[in-house]
């Protein structure tokens, strides 16, 4: 335990928590910096050794990034090592390398600064483009152009590979190509200035089982390698210079949340019942086929939401209905006689398919644009295709289906008259399927909210996508960090709108499910409960903890906490309550 040092105060920063866990130990900072590229001329003698050398350096750039792809494949998996296929591809971009031998063989200067200025050149002209793909293949071309620099002027280390103490890294920002080659039993914590909760570090945080922070903004200029730290991954809190009262209660908090874990780890097997006896429906959200196994690991007592996206984004054209039966048949007869719920597709907007462009307008507000359900009914062929084969599958065990995105009647009464078109379809081809499937909408844009009980009349169920929701309702786009803070689940008109939609389902006999996020985080589900949601659905392994707090709180006590939240008018002050509500019942600081 370091000395405490009067002359360096304890500074707490607040940033983003990404990945659990508590780590204290000594920061290294690292700063992603421009490769300093020397400028000279080449005499005349030596210019094809100058071209053989930028070959050698193109070559061995390639070799090390492939190693990189195949260990991250191995340690991260397929979709993680897909990263560096657009760092292969920068390298095989013919223009880019003609452009520097000719460059090179205008000026005669030294083939590192001509590749420099090319690729500067590119980087930059493509952080100008509007689009958002094209914009993040500038981040591609730069940790690409830093290889191909450093092979050439020798230097092919990167100084997070060095690292070689345990260390908490605190850096700008961490690229594909340095989580690569971090050295990952040296790293304690990650730490970065930038970052939203889906950024590259958080993924290789997560992958690394060590606790992470993001979006801590300036953290890497305030402070200097070899400080000490606690960073708290729970609350996305890094406390630097702490002093030993700091030291002492986080010491508790560890040892407390270990104890926690193991106890989840054996409420896992226990059923979702809380204290006065109330079952409470838990389920999954997932979005491939592969999943299934993870539903039995975390006993996920059905699929609540089922994103079939994947299917067509992954494909370099949209699957068939015969492709999507088989998906949807499969993911039925697992779960049987437990239920899953089938989305339909919700792409557009930000989700295009890139494989088939014509389909996608380009659009100036992609989250207020032709996505899901607005996009299925300008293309009811496709649209088609998909309700007959969850259709087909439905006999094959117990299946439910909603709409994303239902902002009215109209969309709801079409999307059931193509729904009844294809039952008819299918029965004149003489083939299966449930006639009572289930159908359900979803409830993510206010409007829908606000006429819960005319949507009533033509669906069966409801379930809220809490994460589009609370982006419409606030007008705070929910990716952007700029706003993040604005973000608030505990907001009270989010609460009043949740309040509403239950009341209403309620009175016109309709469930409610909660599949948003917000579903899966410990300290909101007994406000929802409360609220009388009636099941939550989440990321498969937060179930554990979902289940350890409901079995360990009365359903009264949820209640008395809504009601007192939907009293309030603070979201922090009612962030708070529900937070001391949940660590009261889980025992954990
Ligand atoms: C939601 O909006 O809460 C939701 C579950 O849908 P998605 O996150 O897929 O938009
Ligand atoms: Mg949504």
């Amino acid at each position: 335990m370091p000395p405490e040092n009067p002359a360096k105060p304890e500074i707490v920063v607040q940033g983003i928590s990404a990945s659990q866990g508590i780590a204290f130990g000594q920061i290294f900072v690292y700063l992603q910096s421009d490769v300093e590229v020397p400028s000279y001329s080449v005499d005349a003698e030596k210019r094809p050794g100058e071209i053989a050398r930028f070959e050698k350096a193109l070559v061995a750039t390639r070799q090390q990034i492939a190693k990189i792809q195949s260990e991250v494949e191995r340690t991260l998996g397929q979709d993680e090592a897909r990263i560096f296929d657009a760092h292969l591809l920068v390298l095989e971009d013919q223009a880019l390398i003609a452009e520097t031998i000719r460059d090179f063989e205008a000026t005669s200067r030294n083939i590192e600064t001509c590749f420099n200025e090319v690729a500067q050149r590119y980087i930059h002209a493509f952080s100008k483009i509007d689009d958002e793909y094209l914009r993040e293949r500038a981040g591609d071309i730069r940790d690409v152009a830093q290889r191909v620099l450093q092979n050439l002027l020798g230097q092919s280390e990167t100084s997070l590979s060095r690292l070689a103490e345990k260390r908490i890294v605190v850096a700008n920002d961490i690229s594909p190509s340095d989580s690569a080659s971090i050295n990952r039993s040296a790293a304690l914590a990650i730490v970065t200035d930038a970052g939203s909760r889906t950024s590259h570090a958080v993924i290789v945080a997560n992958s690394m089982r060590v606790p992470a922070v993001v979006g801590m903004r300036d953290l890497t200029r305030r402070v200097s390698s070899g400080d000490w730290a606690i960073v708290d991954g729970y609350d996305g809190i890094v406390i630097v210079n702490p002093s030993e009262a700091t030291l002492f209660r986080y010491g508790k908090i560890q040892d407390k949340k270990k104890s926690y874990e193991q106890r989840l780890f054996d409420a896992n097997r226990q059923p979702a019942v809380t204290l006065d006896g109330t079952p409470v429906d838990l389920e999954a959200n997932i979005e491939r086929v592969d999943e299934i196994p993870q539903l039995r690991q975390y006993m996920a007592q059905g699929v609540g939401l089922f994103r079939t996206e994947y299917l067509y984004l992954n494909s370099s054209r949209i699957p068939t209905e015969q492709e999507q039966f088989l998906a949807y048949k499969a993911v039925a007869e697992a779960l049987a006689p437990r239920s899953v719920c089938i989305r339909t597709l919700d792409i557009g907007g930000d989700k295009p398919m890139e494989s088939n462009p014509e389909l996608f307008a380009k659009e100036a507000n992609p989250f207020l644009g032709c996505r899901a359900i607005r996009f299925c009914l300008n293309n009811p062929e496709i649209f088609k295709d998909q309700l007959r084969a969850i259709l087909l599958a439905s006999a094959y065990g117990n299946v439910r289906m909603m709409y994303p995105m239902i902002s009215g009647m109209g969309e709801l009464t079409r999307a059931n008259a193509l729904l009844g078109e294809c039952k008819a379809e299918l029965r004149a081809r003489g083939q299966a399927f449930n006639e009572k499937m289930p159908v359900g909408a979803m409830i993510e844009i206010p409007s829908a909210a606000a006429i819960i009980d005319l949507l009533s009349a033509q669906c069966d169920f409801f379930s809220v996508g809490t994460n589009d929701l609370i982006q419409y309702l606030l007008a705070v786009e929910r990716g952007n960090d700029r706003v993040a803070h604005l973000y608030e689940p505990t907001h009270p008109a989010v609460l009043r709108t949740l309040k509403h939609i239950v009341d209403e389902a309620h009175r016109h006999g309709r469930k409610v499910a909660v599949c948003g996020e917000m579903a899966g985080e410990p300290v909101y589900a007994p406000l929802l409960l409360g609220m009388g949601v009636d099941e939550l659905s989440m990321t498969p392994s937060w179930l554990p903890a979902v289940k350890f707090l409901v079995r360990a709180m009365k359903i009264g006590d949820a209640r008395a906490l809504a009601a007192e939240a939907l009293s309030m008018t603070s979201p922090r002050e009612i962030y708070l309550k529900c937070d001391a509500f949940h660590r009261s019942r889980v025992d954990v600081e």
